[in-house]
């Protein structure tokens, strides 16, 4: 049996319909979605995710205040997968949701660990996809989550895309459940969606990440000054992704944006303990 027919064959048992439509067109780019599709199925079972933590900085201090947690892909053939190219197809197949959970549970182990260690730990940021927002049980497995752990709601934050934020009504009410049990949520990518201005001072939103397509292009900065200068209005932490030059460190601090992330200061690692302080 050929890994294309293999491919079909397992697809074909658990999603007859979405196959169905694929089968006239099976383009090697349709093909190689179907096994990844499938595989994302079996990810968590055969232990091929893994978390790197890429640090954040207080510029004005010289200080970590945060970390981003990232997911990797060690496919068993292919090797390293860009979470770009399987979010997406965990998204379109539901995998993101058990996916998301193991994030969760990772994250809230991991920092447990480091404080059994006797590591201060500086919140960990975590990746939360609009699909898992739109799952009806999303906040109920979150405090699933905490309770089994026992790691507190106020270690973590939520990085949320500003694409789900269409739903201003629907939105608020689930902003509201998330800052009542005391997470804080962080807008990713702000900027490159439609309704920024909108919701800004409607929602309960700690932190905007301004995107880092303005960081990393000079004819932006204007805007990127006026992200900041709002978000300090509103008292909305403002933390700026993709930080690669010192001259983009300086630009930040000329405009009064203190918190910065990017291969400037760190690359996403997966030895975070040499960068943590002990009590
Ligand atoms: P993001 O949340 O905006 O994460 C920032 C991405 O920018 C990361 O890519 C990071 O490695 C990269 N990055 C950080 N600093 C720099 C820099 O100075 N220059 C450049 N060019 N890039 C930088 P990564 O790890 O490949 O993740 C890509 C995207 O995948 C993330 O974008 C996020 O949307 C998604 N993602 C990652 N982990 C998760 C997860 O656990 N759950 C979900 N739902 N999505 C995730
Ligand atoms: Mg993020
Ligand atoms: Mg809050
Ligand atoms: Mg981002």
């Amino acid at each position: 049996i050929n890994k294309g027919l293999k491919a079909l064959v397992y697809a074909k048992k658990s999603d007859n319909l979405y196959i169905a439509g694929k089968v006239a067109s099976d383009t090697s780019q349709d093909h190689n979605r179907f096994i990844l599709e499938n595989d994302l199925r079996k990810v968590i079972e055969r232990n091929e995710l893994s978390l790197v933590y890429q640090p954040q900085y207080d510029m004005n201090r010289n200080e970590m205040i945060g970390m981003e947690a990232l997911i990797r892909w060690k496919h068993a053939e292919k090797g390293f997968i860009s979470p770009v190219d399987f979010i997406p197809l965990a998204e379109e197949n539901g995998s993101i949701i058990a996916i998301g959970n193991w994030v969760l549970l990772t994250v809230c182990n991991q920092i447990n660990e480091w404080k059994a260690k006797g590591f201060l730990v500086p919140t960990v940021a975590v990746n939360i996809s609009p699909v898992q927002l739109q799952n009806e049980n999303f906040v109920q497995s979150l405090l699933d989550i905490f309770t089994l752990t026992g790691c507190e709601p106020t270690s973590i934050s939520l990085e949320i895309t500003e694409s789900m934020t269409l739903d201003i009504e629907k939105t608020m009410s689930l902003f509201k459940q998330l800052n009542d049990i005391n997470i804080n949520i962080s807008v990713d990518d702000f900027g490159t969606g439609y309704s920024s201005l909108y919701y800004l001072d409607q929602l309960p939103i700690d932190q905007v990440k301004i995107d880092k397509s303005f960081i990393q292009n000079k004819s932006k900065q204007a805007i990127v000054k006026s992200i900041v200068e709002m978000a300090n209005n509103l008292q909305i932490e403002v933390i700026a992704e993709g930080v690669e030059t010192s001259e983009q460190v300086q630009f930040l601090q000329e405009i009064n944006c203190t918190y910065a992330q990017g291969y400037y200061f760190s690359k996403p690692i997966s030895d975070v303990e040499k960068l943590l302080r002990l009590k």
